[in-house]
């Protein structure tokens, strides 16, 4: 059966129009071209950016066609063709969305973010835009695969008449890569997200692999870590040690202007006597790999999904050394760090001075932290989850007073807005976290009579605000610009914890380089917790501790 014979078997019967009928290979194929030639506007965008040679830009496209072409073809079968053809198309209307606005790239990390995103963060991203792009791209082809009438042969014709199509389509792939195999071999050597952006094929494939490892990791039990874990001895006050660790979100230390930005985004906490770390890279580009990551004692190159779901974090280790912890959540769950923990949720609280659509400020927490503090018994840590600087709503994660960057994007769709706009409203949630963060210090600090107080700020990753196309997070580490991985991390110490500390030796190692490695050892160092897993090297106030501070160094 030809292209044609879709349109020409379209006879008007009593007034309706019947349902076309199609063969399966024809249809398989037109499906293909139809997914090759609408959704993969980003992969082949970059591919012409990317091959100098077109001749071998041309070989691999067509190549990649024929290929993808026989795939679809090897599923055009009865029961099953609609199905998958249906799968394929609207995986690729969405995700080429999400890859055409955002410059996303859709891999396992993604969709492990996108599948612990709250509602509320996810409705920001279901635009109408998105939906009327679903609706063209997705919706529409789908009805029409579904509305046709597939032409079936029996088994073994439809064997024979398969092969006949997949095996040449295979031979002229596998030509095509063979005659420019050195110029394919080099660019995706070199640009390895070229092929991740290839429509629907990996998002489908990266989506399964999501499932399979979800399903493995589902018995994973943490492993005790730091069991031997106890605090040195009492502070030389005899005050409870008392530490808030701040875990941001999304915040980009190249908007921070302690890290040296044009604008002034920090004018609260510039005033209050902190420690800012300007080198500071993070562990992942997501927040489901970051908070993991930054509590765990595996270093970056060490951590994965299941290796961190393995093991005991820092909470368990503080929780051995006798040390209360507690973990206050305002954004997509703590991500299992919090699992042997007490945890208090602060999305739903529906408060009306700081929530609204299930979505609370920060202030949220800080409104609690007084109460919090009154109650100190003995040593303890806090964690803070924020909301901090989530996108795309950027104009929704602070209040009016922090509207001090104008023009604002006062939209989801950030796309409709111009740059500087989108830069604006993201410096605006910046002001609002050096707010929260300069609020937690005030309070500690209020307390220093009662308690020996300090807090660490570190951000779960970085932001694209439009650099190169990009925007949004979540971009695979090895290709990730800095904007996404270079994180802003801030300490304060009360003064008897800065008095054990050599402030000319900190100030030093604040400049050079740190990560979310970091961030495990040195709470542990600050709280005096004596472990086999603590590592003085990486705590990054080890080498500063004067010796008689008590305190591990
Ligand atoms: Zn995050």
């Amino acid at each position: 059966m030809s292209v044609n014979s879709l349109s020409s078997s379209v006879p008007r019967s009593s007034g309706r129009i019947a349902r076309p009928k199609i063969d399966s290979i024809t249809l398989a194929i037109l499906t293909a071209l139809y997914l090759i030639a609408f959704t993969n506007r980003t992969f082949f965008s970059r591919a012409f950016e990317y091959f100098d040679n077109h001749l071998a830009l041309l070989a691999f496209s067509f190549g990649l066609t024929c290929l993808f072409a026989a795939l679809a073809i090897a599923f055009s079968v009865k029961y099953l063709i609609k199905p998958v053809l249906i799968l394929m198309i609207l995986s690729a209307a969405s995700a080429a969305w999400f890859m055409d606005q955002f410059g996303a790239i859709i891999d396992v990390n993604m969709i492990r973010n996108a599948a612990i995103t709250t509602s509320s963060e996810a409705g920001h991203l279901i635009t109408p835009a998105f939906l009327l792009h679903m609706a063209v791209f997705g919706i529409l082809p789908s009805l029409l695969v579904c509305w046709v009438k597939v032409q079936h042969r029996n088994f073994l014709a439809k064997l024979r008449w398969n092969l006949t199509a997949i095996v040449p389509l295979v031979l002229i792939g596998i030509a095509c890569g063979i005659s420019s195999a050195r110029s394919i071999a080099s660019v995706t050597r070199i640009h390895k997200d070229l092929i991740l952006t290839f429509n629907p094929l990996l998002p489908i494939g990266n989506a399964v692999g999501f499932v399979l490892a979800s399903e493995a990791d589902r018995n994973i039990v943490a492993a005790p870590l730091g069991t031997d874990a106890k605090v040195a001895g009492p502070t030389p006050s005899g005050k409870p040690r008392v530490l808030v660790i701040v875990t941001g979100e999304t915040a980009r230390a190249e908007n921070f202007s302690l890290g040296g930005y044009g604008r002034e985004t920090n004018p609260e906490l510039k005033k209050r006597d902190i420690t800012y770390f300007s080198q500071v890279s993070s562990c992942g580009t997501a927040t489901a790999v970051s908070v993991p990551c930054m509590f765990s004692n595996l270093k970056r190159s060490g951590y994965s999904h299941r290796a961190g779901l393995a093991s005991e974090n820092l909470l368990d280790v503080l929780g051995h050394a006798g040390i209360t912890t507690e973990w206050w959540e305002n954004n997509t769950g703590s991500q299992n760090v919090a699992n042997r923990t007490v945890m208090r949720s602060f999305s739903n609280a529906n408060d009306p001075r700081f929530c609204k659509s299930n979505e609370c400020l920060d202030d949220a927490m800080i409104d609690q932290l007084d109460t919090w503090l009154s109650n100190i018994k003995g040593d303890s840590v806090l964690v803070l989850h924020q909301l901090g600087s989530h996108g795309p709503a950027y104009y929704q994660r602070y209040t009016p007073e922090f509207a001090r960057f104008t023009p604002e994007c006062s939209t989801a769709e950030i796309g409709n807005c111009d740059r500087q706009s989108v830069v604006n409203t993201y410096d605006n949630t910046i002001l609002y976290t050096d707010h929260i963060l300069a609020s937690v210090i005030d309070k500690l600090k209020a307390r220093e009579n009662s308690i020996d107080p300090a807090m660490i700020y570190m951000s779960d990753h970085g932001e694209s605000l439009g650099e190169n196309g990009l925007y949004l997070h979540g971009a695979p580490y090895i290709i990730a610009p800095s904007q996404q991985t270079h994180v802003p991390f801030v300490l304060w110490q009360g003064a008897e914890m800065k008095a054990s500390v050599d402030a000319g030796c900190l100030t030093k190692r604040a400049g050079e380089e740190a990560s979310h490695d970091n961030l495990f050892h040195t709470a542990l160092g600050m709280m005096a917790v004596k472990t086999s897993v603590y590592t003085p090297q990486l705590d990054v106030l080890s080498a500063c501790r004067t010796p008689a501070s008590g305190a591990n160094s």
